[in-house]
């Protein structure tokens, strides 16, 4: 499996995965314009995506679904519940390329399973995505870190996982109440240190690729968010480097690309 964040945050997300034969976006939250880049400085052509598919409707993860399955012919995967809220974000979608599912599916040689995510959209989920051998997955949005989640990515080679915000950044940052209630809630986003202790708990069924995402810009920095991972870790026994290949998403540039 190759794996690539385009962008990871809360400014837009667009995550690049797939396998020899068959290549998929997980989620379209820029421009058109920022994702084709991407793509491209990755080497890799917008026309030859298989299909996108879609974690929930917010608008730093719908953004560009719309024009580029209609500029690329893509088909674009979410559940019934997905696709109602986000209609009004995507503009009109060729009947052909609307791909509603309520199971595992496959998208070429790719095996696709979800995991329900608790977060403040209509039926937000993560993703899990498998060649038959390696799989990785992509876990971000979450207020709470879940048995159902950690039962969905446990088994996975590599995951992003989201490290969205400093408490102490949220508590006494420019946000006004309402909004820093939203995202310290369980229907909210994912502290460093709930990231933190996330991983640790992952790490425990053996090695893995974990990539540290969705970070804010106003409540995180990127070096705060690693190092508060980091330290969880260590303190939890582990070994950087030999128990775990711990590294970061950027916001604005396409990182972390591996293969696995
Ligand atoms: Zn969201
Ligand atoms: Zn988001």
């Amino acid at each position: 499996m190759i794996f690539c964040s385009l962008y990871s945050g809360s400014s837009g997300n667009s995550i690049f995965t797939g396998s020899e034969r068959t290549r998929i976006l997980i989620d379209a939250g820029l421009t058109g314009k920022s994702i084709i880049s991407a793509l491209e400085n990755i080497g890799e052509n917008p026309s030859e995506l298989n299909g996108i598919l879609v974690t929930h409707e917010h608008i730093d993860h719908t953004k560009a679904i719309g024009i580029l399955s209609r500029r690329f012919n893509l088909p674009v995967y979410a559940n019934a519940k997905t696709w109602q809220a986000m209609q009004a974000n995507i503009g009109k979608i060729s009947e052909s390329n609307i791909m509603v599912f309520d199971r595992p599916f496959t998208i070429g040689d790719l095996e696709v399973s979800t995991f329900r995510v608790p977060h403040d959209a209509a039926a937000c989920v993560g993703y899990t995505i498998s060649d038959g051998k390696k799989s990785v997955s992509v876990a971000t949005d979450m207020g709470v870190f879940t048995e159902e989640i950690r039962l969905g990515i446990k088994d996975s080679d590599l995951i992003l996982l989201e490290s969205n915000h400093d408490i102490e950044m949220v508590k006494f940052g420019p946000y006004p109440y309402p909004l820093k209630r939203r995202i310290l809630g369980e229907l909210g986003h994912l502290s460093n240190v709930d990231s933190g202790l996330a991983a640790l708990e992952l790490l425990r069924n053996g090695k893995k690729k974990i990539v540290l995402g969705h970070l804010s810009g106003t409540n995180n920095v990127p070096e705060l968010a690693y190092k508060t991972v980091e330290n969880i870790l260590i303190e939890g026994g582990l070994k950087m480097g030999a128990d775990v290949d711990l590294s970061l998403a950027s916001r604005i540039r396409p990182s972390s690309y591996s293969e696995v």
